[in-house]
């Protein structure tokens, strides 16, 4: 099975104040494939951190399910789950805070090693620290440093290579770049794509937006407040996207070429994101889309595959519709 994990039907809800429920994640549905870059992008608060997390099993699920390898995570008892944990590891945005400051490099390198007693010979875990630097594209001398005298690239190089101290086959790479300077981006990013071929390496790559995205993933889940509302192959995507939401994702994107840029219309998305306490009917983009209809405010959009590996939730594309007037009053 070229299927590594299953995420089927997931949903995570969190109580907040009062009984109100946070409806984080409802009703999602992908899989990634073994070796590939799955790209999950959307703004800040659309769920794709706590997908994250609750694949990992930090979050219970409240429905749905989670596979690796044909298991359902949740189902895992502790030591099967801290053998999981050695499979698949997270990078997260922030390296700074992420990593102890009071220690050293070496320390935070060799801790998962340590906690999983990887090696009972310290100097072969110190080697094993010096070879994990110098695949990170940092080098021996940097051991006995701490987190805060380097920069912010080489911090995400450090924890890059604490994720990797275990030789996992997946990692979860939350926003690994958005922290960084745009050039130094583009050097973490190639950093990443080659350790993924020399290790055979499994990312779910999570971003706020599409630009860096494109070059890292084989195929992209567009997410909008909690709901997966596209998914397919990275270039089909850029070259010919369905959703609303996604369009006006990739119009935001700035072009290098002026000539290009001219032709390219932006769309300005109106209205704030709402609550994920209070969503909208129906379609939850349809308080932002340009083209909602009356449908859009009554029904939720399905899940359909519209052309082979290209999914959209938009009623759009749902032939079944008639009326695909648009009607500007479901706009907030
Ligand atoms: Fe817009 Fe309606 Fe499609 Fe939702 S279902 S994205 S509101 S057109
Ligand atoms: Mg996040």
């Amino acid at each position: 099975d070229d299927k590594i994990l299953e995420v089927l039907h997931l949903k995570k809800h969190f109580t907040v104040g009062k009984g109100q429920v946070l409806q984080a994640v409802n009703d999602v549905t992908f899989n990634v494939k073994r070796g590939e870059t799955f790209g999950l992008v959307g703004e800040s608060g659309c769920g794709k951190s706590t997908i994250g997390r609750t694949i990992l099993g930090l979050y219970d699920k409240t429905d749905g399910d989670v596979l690796y390898d044909g298991r359902n995570v949740h189902d895992l008892n502790e030591k099967d789950r801290f053998q999981f944990y050695r499979r698949m590891q997270m990078i997260f945005q922030d390296p700074y805070a992420s990593l102890n400051p009071r220690s050293t490099v070496k320390e935070v390198i060799s801790e998962p090693m340590e906690i999983h007693n990887i090696y009972r010979d310290k100097k072969e875990q110190l080697n094993r620290v010096y070879q994990l630097l110098e695949e990170v594209g940092l080098n021996r001398d940097h051991a006995n440093r701490y987190p805060h005298e380097f920069s912010g690239g080489q911090r995400q190089r450090i924890g890059i290579a604490r994720a990797l101290a275990l030789e996992p086959d997946f990692i979860i790479a939350d926003e690994p770049i958005s922290a960084l300077d745009v050039s130094v981006q583009a050097q973490v990013v190639n950093l990443l794509k080659a350790l993924q071929i020399q290790k055979g390496l499994t990312f779910l790559f999570i971003a706020h937006d599409l630009s860096m995205v494109k070059q890292i993933s084989d195929r992209i889940g567009v997410m909008y407040l909690g709901h997966l509302v596209e998914l397919t192959e990275s270039t089909t995507l850029y070259d010919d996207p369905l959703h609303p939401y996604t369009k006006a994702l990739l119009s935001a994107i700035p072009i290098p070429d002026p000539d290009i840029e001219e032709a390219r219309e932006r769309i300005i998305l109106k209205g704030e994101l709402p609550s994920p306490i209070n969503p909208p009917s129906g379609c939850v983009f349809r308080t932002r889309c340009p083209m909602a209809m009356e449908i859009c405010s009554k029904t939720k959009p399905a899940w359909q595959e519209v052309t082979q590996d290209h999914y959209v939730a938009c009623h759009l594309y749902d032939e079944t519709v008639e009326n695909k007037e648009p009607v500007k009053s479901l706009i907030r």
